[in-house]
């Protein structure tokens, strides 16, 4: 009698390394039917953004590639997973079900879906572990409550040790033949009418592959200096990994167990892999405080700020998204975002800071800006990033605590390359002048070919007179 297939559900994870549902999978001895389900019906699930369907499809292109180079193949399917998951299990007459968690809500909810949908015809289902370090029950308070400081969570992550070590990828996945799968251009995630992916395109090399480059390249080279140049966005000096991580292009395991090797090899890089592994650790805390926090994305984590007197101003959101402030850095923060599905981590914190603080609006509609137009846009880091720079969050920056765009540019693009490239009508300004050339003199700037609020925008606030704006709308609450 036939073995009858395993069928392996791709969720979060786009790779076939140290993916332990896969794993389990090829171990069974049986043929293995790989499938991944486009859920754009489930309730509460979050519709990706523009950008994320993006990098999706070209995330799908690669695994396919990579599981025919296993003798395998991807089936693509559409709708709710429980639907579809009963459905190809009885076309295939698949013995079991495996997948990795999503230790997240909307998508717990799924999985225990697709588990009661399986048990009703007496299917298996098996899932593992996958997308966080540590599992969230082993980090609970006695309140029940999980993390909500930064500092000794990661102490204690770093006290448990090492997670498990990774796990290799099947050397060969025998597929069932014949079964029905939409092409990835049928599942509708790539911009065409305007295609406005160009950036992206040549920006970007999603996939496994590319993930474990970038990695090796950062490991070997660019962590050296790490620690020191972070948060320099004139330079190339952090990993790109982030929209790797969020589509599980590369595992957080894999990372760490390679930058831990890493530091033993190059001790010169330990200073910098220790910084890196920290920022790890932010990724984790902030899916921790998701695990916990299901509304992260809606809800202020710090009830006080419900009553927060955030400003509807419709036109000034425009001008913030479309880089048009006047603001230099935080002009080339989000032309660089629309621009390239990305933006620098300290000029993220810049942009953020602008939004919900000199222009006073909620830090909702930036999130929601982000979501959609960041590689990376990521469930857990996005919200977390969002909340924590307006100050309503877990281990949240101070309110007052507000950034003069001017002091940031200055500090950190001291050249003004970064500004040069993604507002070049402000390029031959000299560096002195390239972050407030409202203080150039005329002259300045009739021989930069400038033309103040013409050329270039004038600045929608004073920042002076922005910043005391924000701190007595802030006062409102502790009054209140
Ligand atoms: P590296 O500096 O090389 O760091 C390595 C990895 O650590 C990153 O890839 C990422 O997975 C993680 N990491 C680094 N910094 C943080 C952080 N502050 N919080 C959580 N994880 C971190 N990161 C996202 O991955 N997705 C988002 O949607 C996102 N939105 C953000 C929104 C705001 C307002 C802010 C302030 C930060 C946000 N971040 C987000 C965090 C950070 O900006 C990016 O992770 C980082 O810029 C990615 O570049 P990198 O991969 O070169 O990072």
């Amino acid at each position: 009698m036939p073995v009858r297939p395993v069928i392996a559900w791709f969720r979060e994870s786009l790779r076939l390394s140290d993916h332990p549902a896969v794993h389990a999978a090829a171990s069974a001895g049986a043929p293995v039917v790989c499938v991944f389900v486009l859920d754009d019906r489930s309730p509460n699930v979050r519709p990706l953004g523009g950008a994320s369907r993006w990098w999706l499809a070209q995330s799908l292109r690669s695994l396919q590639a990579s599981l025919r180079a296993v003798g395998g193949e991807l089936v693509l399917r559409r709708g709710a997973p429980a639907d579809v998951l009963r459905a190809l299990a009885s076309e295939t007459n698949a013995a079991a079900v495996f997948w990795n968690d999503v230790a997240q809500a909307p998508q717990r909810t799924v999985a225990a879906e697709v588990e009661e949908a399986l048990a009703a015809l007496g299917i298996e289902s098996r899932s593992f572990p996958d997308d966080l370090l540590v599992d969230p029950a082993t980090l609970r308070a006695k309140d029940g409550r999980g993390p909500r400081v930064f500092t000794p969570f990661w102490k204690r992550v770093l006290a448990m040790g090492d997670p498990p070590a990774s796990l290799p990828a099947p050397r060969s996945l025998p597929p069932v033949a014949g079964v029905a799968s939409l092409a990835v251009e049928d599942l509708q995630l790539e911009p065409t009418r305007p295609d406005w992916a160009g950036g992206l395109r040549a920006r970007w090399q999603p996939g496994e592959a590319a993930a474990q480059q970038r990695l090796a390249t950062f490991l070997g080279q660019t962590a050296k200096t790490y620690a020191a140049d972070r948060d320099r966005p004139d330079l190339d000096a952090t990993s790109h990994l982030a929209p790797h991580l969020r589509f599980g292009e590369i595992s957080p395991r894999q990372v760490w167990h390679a930058a831990r090797f890493a530091a033993s090899e190059h001790p010169a890089h330990a200073v910098g892999i220790d910084k890196f592994l920290s920022e790890l650790g932010w990724r984790e805390f902030s899916r921790q405080l998701l695990y916990d926090r299901p509304d992260l994305a809606t809800c202020n984590l710090q009830a006080s700020f419900d009553d927060f007197p955030w400003r509807g101003d419709a036109p000034a959101l425009a001008a913030w998204q479309r880089g048009e402030t006047g603001y230099p850095i935080v002009d080339a923060g989000m032309r660089q975002l629309w621009h390239s599905g990305t933006m620098h981590n300290r000029v993220r914190m810049v942009v953020a800071s602008f939004l919900v603080k000199h222009l006073l609006i909620d830090w909702r509609a930036g999130e929601q800006w982000f979501w959609d137009t960041l590689v990376d846009a990521d469930p857990a880091n996005n919200p977390a990033g969002w909340q924590w720079v307006a100050g309503c969050g877990a281990d949240a920056a101070p309110y007052f605590r507000v950034f003069n765009p001017v002091l940031q540019g200055e500090k950190f693009d001291p050249g003004g390359s970064y500004v040069r490239r993604w507002v070049p009508e402000l390029a031959k300004l000299p560096a002195p002048l390239i972050h407030q050339p409202w203080g150039a003199a005329p002259l300045e700037l009739a021989s930069a070919g400038i033309a103040l609020g013409r050329t270039f925008p004038a600045p929608i606030v004073d920042h002076k007179r922005a910043r005391e704006r924000a701190l007595a709308a802030h006062a409102t609450l502790r009054r209140s």
